[in-house]
């Protein structure tokens, strides 16, 4: 179903359930590991102690842990050097009983994100951040690649909300990252939608945002997207995790949407907390039990060539 959004009145948004899709995401690919007996193992690197990394490590170790994945978690001091940090890395590609490795971001200054993931093995990559990974995915090679886990959530929200027929639709992504805002855009222009992508230096933002019928916004600017910059009966997929001042001087989460004003508009939006995050880490579980078929086909396939001798007999 493509819903071409065009009505001007305004009706309240349906809430994209993240968690719910999440899910549905784990249960299949918990029914697929039962059928094919492949037990992933995924290896989370955390590097120093930033309080939100700390909790991001540890939901993707429980969910890994949760589905009957083996799950392995290397914490390193804030001061690791590049070369300590590339030890470590080499040490996991040479463990053929690790099928994913993912290094969590943000790193401290002294380390360098690229770096890091090109060091990383492409197979065992499962957060697709390796350049032979985005040059794959950029140019839909028929080799696998493995797709990063937001934007790719961010897609399955999408065909969940309005289908998967996508062609013609206007799509505006706000936010340029190599993690997020940029694989999503190609995500938007594989499936044939016509992408524009705004940053921080984007003139007349909001006239832009106007003519989407799919805004996704990835900027980290808490509220940044009002009521008023969505075409009505848009979809509006808010993927920012910003920390704002909340009731009694505590913290809670928020969107780069102002929800409530958006929810007037769109036809459909996703809630901070509830939308996209969870939908991370689900992505995070099928890319590594991917890998972890990838790794055991290759294995087979080795077994499989027969022994030759010195004179190819
Ligand atoms: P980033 O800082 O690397 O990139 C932000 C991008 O937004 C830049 O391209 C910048 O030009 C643009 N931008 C910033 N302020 C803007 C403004 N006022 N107007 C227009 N453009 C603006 O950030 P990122 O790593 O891509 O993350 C973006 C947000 O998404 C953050 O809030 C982050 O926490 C969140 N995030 C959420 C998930 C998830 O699982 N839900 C995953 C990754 C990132």
């Amino acid at each position: 179903m493509k819903t071409a959004p065009s009505s001007s009145k305004a009706r309240a948004a349906q809430a994209l359930n993240g968690t719910e899709a999440a899910a549905e995401v784990i249960a299949d690919v918990a029914r697929q590991m039962r059928r094919s007996g492949v037990v992933p193992k995924l290896a989370v690197v955390l590097v120093g102690e930033d309080p939100a990394s700390m909790v991001y490590v540890a939901n993707k170790a429980r969910q890994a842990e949760r589905i009957g994945y083996a799950s392995l978690q290397v914490r390193l001091p804030a001061r690791t050097s590049d070369a300590e940090l590339a030890a470590v890395i080499c040490g996991l590609n040479d463990d053929a009983s690790v099928h994913g490795i993912l290094v969590q971001l943000p790193l401290p200054p002294h380390l360098s994100a690229e770096a890091v993931a090109c060091q990383i093995a492409p197979d065992k990559d499962v957060d697709g951040f390796h350049e032979v990974n985005v040059g794959r995915m950029t140019l839909r090679s028929s080799r696998s690649a493995f797709v990063p886990c937001t934007p790719l959530g961010c897609m399955h929200l999408i065909h969940q909300a309005i289908g998967h027929d996508l062609k013609g639709l206007n799509a505006v992504v706000i936010g340029k990252s190599n993690i997020v805002g940029r694989p999503m855009a190609t995500l938007l222009m594989h499936a044939e939608c016509t992408v524009s992508v705004a940053h921080i230096h984007t003139r007349d933002i909001e006239q832009l945002c106007r003519t989407a019928d799919i805004l996704v916004v990835a900027a980290g600017s808490p509220g940044l997207v009002r009521g008023d910059w969505i075409k009505p009966g848009a979809v509006v997929i808010d993927v920012g995790i910003n920390r704002v001042d909340g009731e009694g001087g505590r913290k809670r989460l928020a969107g780069d949407v102002a929800y409530d004003e958006a929810a007037e508009i769109a036809s459909f939006i996703t809630p901070v907390p509830g939308g996209v995050g969870p939908m991370t880490i689900a992505m995070l579980m099928k890319n590594t039990y991917t890998a972890a078929v990838l790794a055991e086909q290759a294995r087979m396939q080795t077994r499989a060539v027969p022994v030759t001798g010195s004179n190819g007999r």
